[in-house]
């Protein structure tokens, strides 16, 4: 009897321990991309139901459902090594664990037995391959679930992790909508891509954290966008989070707690308090004049995404739009939008921008910024990153690009704008693009709408180094510049700026891209015409000083880097910064040039 009661009161002990050991506080070290501290909710966002499809095969059908299965096999395994890679940078305890369990993972994706019961479920019971997975996994999982060794009964959990994953992979389900969310959520996923980015709502989701991804990937600009805490490259987090625990991100320093204890809770609702103040007391300088010290006047402009953040950009103080990445209103839908549906979504940015000047870069699709409805024109690429994209494939698929042009003519009349072109290399892009705009113009007219006489500066992103070297020649067709030092610093140096294996490496203060920064504000300074900075180094206070140094006055960032941004240039003397500029530019070592920048950082502030 006395047994009896013992051996029914261990199994509770023991799943109170577990769950106190759950409820450990547990510390994350990752890639802070965007800064602030949050604290909420976990919603571990790979969780998210997946409804399963059923049906039957015919014949004819067999194998190419095979094929499908063997595609989303070997998608898996590469998402697997891909984390197992990122989890070897770290170390300890649950860096272990979670080797540990990404190779049970892979031995699973490998495996005769799973994979061949799949196989034939489709072959001889002729069933889809989504609905073959879940009914194979379901079949072992019960299998384990029956079994005494608790050890084994855990094993269900990953068959059921594994099968979800090529289940996710079959119905190519990459995004989540985030929506029924609790308020102020933090969301951790495996890997967020930009399109994901696009769906979240600052005011549900409270910030996010993921496993793969570099800082000036576009999921990480953003995140600075909408001014949600972020930190990537954590890898083993996923594996032990549970939604609804509680968590801390801290954005700036790069940190991740899940179960804080009361103690840390109590320390970090300080440091969010005072970051707090610190933002109210900057958005004091809203309407100030970004004027230096010896009076020289710098623009500085916000760049977006999305029409809601124009709010976000006025609210920051900014002074017009320096960057619209257009792409993102081709996010997310299975049908591209038609001129009409572009043109309302540019007339509702340049409404609400009030007579200040957006600047409209036309589709920069491609790369890591991918747009699920244009498969059909973008060919799975050797090399993305160098492959059909930005104004190469407006270029190329010219009904497209008229459509966005007639848009843009149309919207012109709401307000002041500008063309900008993006991964211009050659000047006959430019030229290309202003036969299409006059052509579009005319046939705009003859339909009876009121097209203004004069058409809309065509400009051109300076991001890869052709197109800065050869600055003088595009400066002599191009209307303005804009110099976007995210793809000129990842062109330059050959790295990937989503890769958050090459992170390290990534470096705008290479002597190279500043030298490249300095022939392309030559060549716009000798033809006389505008010239700015779009890329992330614009709302980083530290290279203000090198940027106004190199003769850069207009500058467009993410709308929550304005204040700090004004706040600094409001210290800089602006012949000071040139004097310096020399000196930094006659280094060869980006580590003494990285040395001479902090000093010059220093001054400021402490003068
Ligand atoms: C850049 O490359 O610096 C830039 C501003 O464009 P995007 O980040 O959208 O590629
Ligand atoms: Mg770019």
């Amino acid at each position: 009897m006395t047994d009896r009661k013992t051996d029914m009161e261990r199994p509770e002990e023991n799943y109170a321990s577990i769950l106190q050991r759950q409820e450990d506080e547990k510390l994350f070290q990752g890639l802070g991309v965007s800064p602030g501290i949050v604290i909420g909710p976990v919603y571990v966002s790979a969780a998210s139901e997946i409804s399963v499809p059923d049906y039957s095969l015919a014949t004819r059908d067999l194998d190419r459902e095979l094929n499908r299965l063997d595609c989303a096999i070997e998608e898996a395994q590469e998402q697997v090594l891909k984390l197992k890679r990122k989890g070897e940078d770290n170390h300890g305890e649950s860096a272990e664990e979670l080797s540990l369990l990404l190779d049970a993972h892979l031995q699973m994706l490998a495996s005769k037995s799973m994979i061949g019961g799949i196989r034939a479920r489709i072959q001889t019971g002729r069933k889809n391959a989504e609905a073959a997975v879940m009914a194979e996994a379901k079949q072992i999982m019960a299998r384990f679930a029956k079994m005494d060794d608790p050890y084994l009964q855990g094993k269900a959990q990953e068959v059921r992790e594994v099968a979800l994953r090529l289940i996710r992979n079959l119905i190519k389900a990459t995004s989540d909508s985030y929506t029924g969310l609790k308020k102020g959520s933090i969301i951790l996923a495996e890997d967020i891509t930009p399109a994901d980015t696009a769906q979240m709502d600052p005011g549900t989701v409270g910030g996010f954290v993921a496993a793969l991804g570099g800082p000036e990937g576009h999921t990480a600009i953003m995140a600075r966008s909408l001014g949600l805490p972020a930190v990537l490259g954590i890898p083993d987090l996923i594996s032990v989070a549970e939604t609804s625990q509680t968590i801390i991100v801290d954005g700036s320093r790069g940190l991740v707690i899940l179960n804080p204890t009361d103690e840390r809770l109590k320390d970090y609702r300080k440091r969010a308090k005072a970051e707090a103040d610190e933002n109210h007391a900057l958005a004091g300088l809203r309407f100030t004049r970004a004027l230096t010290l010896d009076e020289i006047e710098l623009n500085l402009h916000a760049n977006i995404e999305l029409p809601r953040e124009t709010e976000i950009a006025l609210h920051q103080g900014a002074e017009g739009i320096g960057l619209l990445r257009t792409e993102f209103m081709f996010m997310n839908r299975e049908q591209l939008p038609d001129e009409e549906e572009q043109y309302q979504t540019l007339s509702t940015i340049l409404e609400a921008m009030d007579g200040r000047p957006v600047t409209i870069r036309t589709l920069d699709a491609g790369g890591e910024k991918l747009v699920q409805a244009l498969d059909g024109l973008d060919p799975k690429a050797i090399n993305p990153a160098l492959g059909l994209r930005a104004v190469r494939l407006s270029l190329k698929h010219s009904d497209l690009f008229k459509q966005q042009l007639a848009a843009i003519l149309r919207a012109s009349l709401r307000g002041p704008l500008r063309i900008l072109l993006p991964l211009v290399t050659t000047a006959g892009e430019i030229r290309q693009t202003r036969r299409l705009l006059k052509e579009v113009a005319d046939e705009l007219r003859a339909k009876g709408y009121k097209i203004p006489e004069q058409l809309p500066p065509v400009g051109a992103m300076i991001e890869v180094p052709a197109a800065a070297l050869a600055a003088d020649g595009l400066a002599r067709v191009a209307d303005f510049f804009a110099i976007g030092t995210n793809d000129l610093t990842m062109y330059t140096l050959a790295i990937d700026r989503a890769d958050d294996q090459v992170a390290y490496l990534y470096n705008p203060l290479h002597p190279a891209v500043l030298r490249l920064i300095e022939m392309t504000v030559r060549s716009a300074n000798f033809a006389g015409i505008p010239v700015s900075v779009c890329g992330e180094v614009a709302g980083d206070i530290r290279y203000l000083p090198l940027l106004v140094g190199l003769g850069i006055r207009d500058l467009s960032m993410s709308a929550h880097s304005l204040p700090r941004v004004k706040k600094r240039a409001l210290a800089l003397s602006v012949e000071e910064a040139k004097r310096r500029t020399e000196k930094i530019m006659a280094q060869n070592d980006p580590i003494r040039i990285a040395t001479l920048l902090e000093d010059f950082n220093d001054n400021i502030q402490a003068g």
